[in-house]
């Protein structure tokens, strides 16, 4: 059942299959450092392009609404034995059509409205979902929050405990969007003990680092791990739950019927084919190939005159301060996006401008990782943004660099064919 989707989608609808056609294009040949996107393998997208697509499959596998789920119960307990087998984990559900819902399930399962919960600040690195006041986490729940200490720029664990010991939450948080430093789950379980808070580990961004070995792992210290299966775990669009036994029929309940209706089994067909890929010995290699590629990256930037937040990175990911260019993240995101550079604008802590201006930006390899770049070619992009950055407003430039980073992906395309 080999098919090329653009051919299928071609004949029947031109107009949408030149959409495709482009971004593949816009993919091929720009440079992508969005630090939550990656490339997915084409199986992981062969699998998405299935009948499994089809499927009411209400419930779980066993235990299912309709009829005729007995061969999607297998894609369901492949999913979840392969995801539990790689992070060692107890009980996995992998429904959650995405780390927003994933936590909103968590959140459902052992938090009532009103109860107070510690995250991340969001403007040093926290998601919407922990606490934002437009997303439904801060308008059911009573966040507090946590952030880094101002001149290192890294959590300060003696100060969350002592906010910790002051606030009493329920559950505590951990876990970022942008943080480029390593998250200390120990010292998190010890204060979550300590005050007797649930420890709840968002690990969106690093669960491909986690199962590669490039980043500890949350699982023995967190009574539940949220996380997305497509940025560094580079499966397909989703999101998925870990916990300990004791939690597992809540953590269902809530994900199905507490919030979601029929799970997208050609999702979680595809999850499973991410797990089994995040499990081979080359899966290791390729994230310690993104933490090496984020190092040299921050190092380049840094001689190029950059401020990186923290000092560097431990992770797949980096915060690029502006000021010292002088001039703002959102300038800088739309002049590097003309210049073939595609990252995004992100606040920096104790940013002077507002989210929608920023000081900063925020840059992560695993994307460039999988098309097969490595730390030369991290030297070479550094100087290409320093140069679009020093000139923000000149086309000419624009012109230049779009050409050298076709030029440098053109050695290493994504998706060639
Ligand atoms: C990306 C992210 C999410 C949300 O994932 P979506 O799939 O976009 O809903 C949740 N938490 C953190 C920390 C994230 O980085």
């Amino acid at each position: 059942m080999v098919m090329d989707p653009f051919e299928t989608v071609s004949a029947v609808d031109p107009e949408l299959a030149d959409v495709l056609a482009r971004e593949l294009t816009r993919q091929n040949t720009t440079i992508q450092l969005i630090a939550s996107e990656n490339f997915t393998s084409p199986a992981v997208m062969a699998a998405q392009g299935t009948v499994l697509t089809n499927k009411y499959s209400e419930g779980y596998p066993g235990k299912r609404y309709y009829g005729g789920n007995s061969v999607v119960d297998d894609a369901e307990e492949l999913a979840r034995q392969r995801v539990c087998a790689l992070f060692g984990a107890d009980h996995a559900n992998v429904q959650p059509h995405s780390g927003a819902n994933a936590n909103m399930g968590v959140y459902l399962a052992l938090l009532e409205p009103g109860d107070k919960v510690m995250g991340m600040r969001l403007d040093q690195g926290g998601h919407l979902t922990h606490g934002s006041p437009v997303n439904f986490s801060g308008r059911l729940y009573d966040f507090v929050a946590y952030g880094v200490d101002e001149d290192t720029e890294v959590l300060d664990y003696d100060v969350i405990a002592q906010l910790a010991r002051a606030e009493r939450p329920k559950a505590i948080i951990a876990g970022a969007t942008a943080y480029p430093r390593t998250i200390d789950f120990p010292a998190f379980r010890r204060i979550a003990d300590e005050v007797g808070a649930l420890l709840i580990v968002d690990a969106a961004h690093i669960a491909g680092l986690i199962a590669g070995g490039s980043h500890p792992s949350p699982v023995p210290y967190a009574d539940v791990v949220t996380f997305t299966t497509h940025k560094t775990l580079r499966g397909p669009r989703g999101g998925a739950i870990l916990c300990r036994e004791q939690y597992a029929k809540a953590i269902d309940k809530a994900v199905f019927p507490g919030m979601q209706g029929g799970p997208l089994m050609h999702v979680i067909a595809a999850k499973a084919v991410c797990f089994h890929e995040a499990a081979q010995p080359a899966f290791a290699a390729y994230t310690d190939g993104i933490v090496r590629n984020a190092r040299a990256l921050a190092a380049a930037l840094a001689d190029e005159g950059f401020r990186i937040v923290s000092g560097g990175t431990d992770n797949h990911l980096m915060l690029v301060d502006l000021r010292p260019f002088d001039v703002t993240g959102k300038v800088a995101q739309e002049a590097l996006d003309r210049a073939g550079i595609t990252l995004n604008k992100n606040t920096i802590p104790n940013d002077p401008e507002s989210p929608f201006v920023t000081s900063g930006l925020r840059i992560g390899t695993a994307a460039v990782t999988t098309a097969g770049m490595g730390e030369g070619e991290m030297a070479g992009i550094a100087s290409l943004i320093a140069r679009v950055l020093r000139a923000t407003s000149d086309e000419q430039v624009a012109a230049e660099v779009r050409e050298a980073a076709a030029q440098l992906c053109s050695k290493f395309v994504p998706y060639p064919g």
